[in-house]
């Protein structure tokens, strides 16, 4: 198969029979076989009934729907999961971006030799306080914790070979972030396409005022995670180490001052409790930063979805 559509949703039933028949029009023009697997985030409204609606008429259309809205990463992933094309291309369902990029995108990934392209909504048509300023700031920064080049790392827009979605895993919120991720699993070719966007017909935006605390602590830790999760004693462990040393270091000087000056309470001084807790703290680094970044990296339940029916697949 040429290619897979994975196309995660949460209540857009309006958008989807215009944008599966857009869909159909594109790659029969241009003779490919694919598949658009719908992924429905737990919709309330009708959105499961129209996919079920749609793949009786088009066998091509494809849908997993979950039983409670996970969110847009655990859709992703799950999409990512069944997907069989050669090329995979991941789309938002609001007819905010559109299906005419999706030839191009799949001639880089076959012919150029991208393991990934992401779209570039150069000219966006959100709203600029909310959407456009803080989404330049998240580029920046995580251009600089990445060292990939991209202007619009969350676009929904994006075109990967197969092998990429089958080795990575999205979880979380960490949707923002798929090309660091995939970087990380060693995928370093990744490109870069303006793609038109349009602004949203039918509903409304599923993300509120929460991505910008979402965003920025996701931020953080793929910062964090990406530099030291494959070695995080050389995070915790310094500091951890600096911090012990000093609380033995006091310790050390106040028993020896108990030594030449026996008159001398340890109790009654400042460096007695700086020497507890600094020793303390340290060792809890240590440890619990450690064992957290075990546990985190083996949590099994972190990525199972209990899906509620699935259509064609
Ligand atoms: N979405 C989803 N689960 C969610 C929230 C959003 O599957 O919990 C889907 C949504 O239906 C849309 C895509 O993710 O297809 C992008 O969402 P939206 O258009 O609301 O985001 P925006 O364009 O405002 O950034
Ligand atoms: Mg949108």
């Amino acid at each position: 198969m040429d290619i897979s559509l994975v196309i995660p949703l949460y209540n857009e039933e309006e958008s989807l029979p215009e944008l599966s028949e857009w869909i159909s029009r594109v790659m029969a023009a241009h003779n490919f076989s694919f598949e658009i697997i719908y992924v429905d985030d737990g919709s309330t409204d009708n959105s499961w009934k129209v996919i079920e609606e749609l793949r009786s008429k088009n066998l091509n259309i494809k849908g997993i729907k979950f039983q409670r809205n996970y969110g847009k990463s655990a859709g992703l992933n799950e999409g990512f999961r069944n997907a069989s094309g050669n090329v995979v291309i991941t789309m938002d369902a609001d007819l905010q971006d559109s299906p005419d990029e999706i030839p191009e995108l799949r001639r880089m990934i076959m012919e150029d030799g991208f393991d990934i392209v992401s779209g570039w909504k150069k000219k966006r048509y959100d709203s600029t306080l909310t959407k456009n300023i803080p989404s330049r700031f998240f580029n920046a920064v995580t251009r600089k914790a990445s060292g990939i080049m991209l202007h619009d790392f969350n676009c929904g827009l994006k075109a990967y070979k197969n092998k990429v979605v089958k080795s990575i895993e999205v979880y979380g919120e960490m949707h923002r972030y798929i090309p660091v991720i995939a970087k990380w699993s060693g995928f370093k070719k990744i490109g870069e396409k303006v793609v038109e966007h349009r602004a949203r017909k039918y509903g409304v935006s599923k993300f509120g005022w929460e991505r910008f605390i979402n965003g920025f602590l996701d931020l953080v830790s793929i910062s964090f995670v990406g530099r030291f999760s494959k070695r995080p004693m050389h995070f915790f462990g310094l500091w951890g180490s600096i911090f012990f040393i000093t609380g033995i270091g006091i310790a050390i000087y106040l028993i020896i001052s108990k030594f030449l000056d026996p008159s001398f309470t340890l109790t009654n001084r400042p460096g007695f409790y700086l020497a507890l807790t600094t020793a303390i703290i340290g060792v809890q680094l240590f440890l619990a930063g450690f064992i957290g970044e075990l546990i985190s990296r083996n949590a099994p339940g972190r990525n199972s979805y209990l899906i509620e029916s699935k259509a064609g697949l």
